[in-house]
């Protein structure tokens, strides 16, 4: 039986993170993922500046720049007058290095964390492997999992699960993930129509309030990504038709011809969380332990945040002999921020979007130009909602 220090189910974004990290500080780690190849999910587009510090220790952040758009505004705009409440990450230049969105797509990360992967030492990287079965003792525990050759067994210290959404290691485990499925679907739709010389002054991620509804157009830099929701009366499979989709966005930028679209995808939306992070030797992190509206862009950046913390701990347990009591901290500083930041600011988000009384948005659109008015307050949003203060509030839990 093959034995590691650390086995990370799931090679995402949060568990390639995590693999790379204790293989680079000596910890012998195996990465699985029961998908063929690297996963190319067409899923997250915003990296918030402390992801972005932190994936400069490995090596990734001026490849994703490369690869990506600063975003050093952000935007809640009325489509038909053009009002906005425009956030300027520039407030935030004595707080980070990076005082920017990165519009850059997540397939980026896992595909850049892939390839360092092949050359990083003490780390394997097995795709079409598929955990189904886990068992703990004191020594660690026994995962197996189903190969192309077959059934196979496989020990490690610690696993972590970086299984996403629907965590096998979750339901193994027994945990149990609370909270709600929103009754919304959003549909995603890629264009290459430059949204940018019709609509003035957008910024490259604008939360946009119309009188039919709402909808977000997020830049990409060779595309626009544009966040659609079904109209009243009309089914999520009347709402993927293409023209379903073409309408909306002539309703946008009405155009005298149609619009080339590349992608189409719905995507439902949760907000669950697990009740402990840890079960034993399993220590779950990313879209496995939270799951949130993608409204501010914080599920994957939030689970690179765990990543990096329980990543940190394991390093002091299994390289410095820290006991391995530290792992209690991880669940007692990550899960606040999840659910008072990450869940909490994504849920005020989409309920903002999703609110259609025109004389709310008007108040909501003064409240939010005030507080952007107000130097003070502007940078304590942007310090929240940039996902900075989440952070600072985990670093003061021991
Ligand atoms: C439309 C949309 C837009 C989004 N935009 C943003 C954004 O802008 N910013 C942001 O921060 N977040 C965003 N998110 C959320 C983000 O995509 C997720 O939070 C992120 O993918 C979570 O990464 P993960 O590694 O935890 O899980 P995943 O990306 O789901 O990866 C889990 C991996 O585990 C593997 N796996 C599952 N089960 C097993 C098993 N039994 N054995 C082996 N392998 C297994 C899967 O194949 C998969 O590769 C968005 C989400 C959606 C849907």
């Amino acid at each position: 039986m093959q034995h590691f220090q650390v086995i990370v189910c799931g090679a995402g974004p949060v568990g390639l993170v995590a693999g790379l990290r204790l293989a680079r500080a000596g910890i012998e780690t195996l990465v699985i993922d029961k998908s063929p190849g690297v996963n190319e999910d067409f899923r997250a587009s915003t990296f918030h500046p402390p992801t972005l510090e932190m994936l400069d220790e490995l090596g990734l952040t001026q490849e994703l720049m490369a690869s990506g758009l600063e975003a050093p505004t952000w935007q809640i705009r009325r489509h038909e007058s053009h009002d906005k409440a425009l956030f300027d990450l520039s407030v935030l230049s004595g707080d980070t290095r990076y005082p920017f969105r990165l519009q850059c797509e997540q397939r980026v990360l896992t595909r850049l964390a892939h390839h360092q992967a092949q050359n990083t030492a003490n780390l394997q990287l097995r795709y079409g492997v598929e955990l189904t079965g886990l068992t703990q003792d004191e020594r660690g525990v026994k995962v197996t999992v189903q190969t192309a050759s077959g059934l196979q067994t496989l020990q490690a210290r610690y696993l972590i699960a970086a299984d996403g959404a629907r965590s096998v290691c979750r339901k193994l485990t027994g945990m149990t993930f609370s909270g709600e499925t929103y009754p919304e679907t959003t549909i995603l739709a890629t264009t290459t129509y430059r949204f940018e010389d019709q609509l003035p002054e957008l910024s490259q991620v604008n939360y946009v309030w119309c009188e039919q509804g709402t909808f977000s157009l997020l830049r990409l830099p060779e595309l626009w990504r544009c966040s659609l929701y079904c109209d009243p009366d009309e089914s999520v499979d009347q709402a993927l038709e293409p023209q379903a989709i073409e309408r909306k966005l002539q309703r946008i930028v009405p155009r005298g011809q149609p619009y080339e679209v590349l992608e189409i995808r719905p995507y439902r939306l949760h907000r669950r969380l697990i009740d402990d992070y840890r079960a034993g030797s399993v220590l779950f992190a990313g879209d496995a332990a939270h799951l949130t509206s993608p409204s501010g862009g914080m599920g994957m950046n939030g689970g690179v945040h765990d990543a990096f913390n329980l990543t940190d701990k394991l390093m002091a347990v299994l390289k410095q002999g820290a006991s391995d009591e530290l792992l209690n901290v991880y669940t007692r500083q990550r899960r606040p921020v999840a659910q008072d930041e990450i869940l909490a600011q994504s849920h005020t988000n989409r309920m903002r979007m999703q609110r259609r009384d025109p004389v709310w948005r008007d108040a909501e659109m003064k409240r939010l130009q005030a507080l952007i008015a107000d130097p003070v307050t502007h940078r304590a949003h942007l310090l929240k909602s940039s996902m900075i203060s989440g952070l600072a509030q985990a670093a003061l839990v021991t």
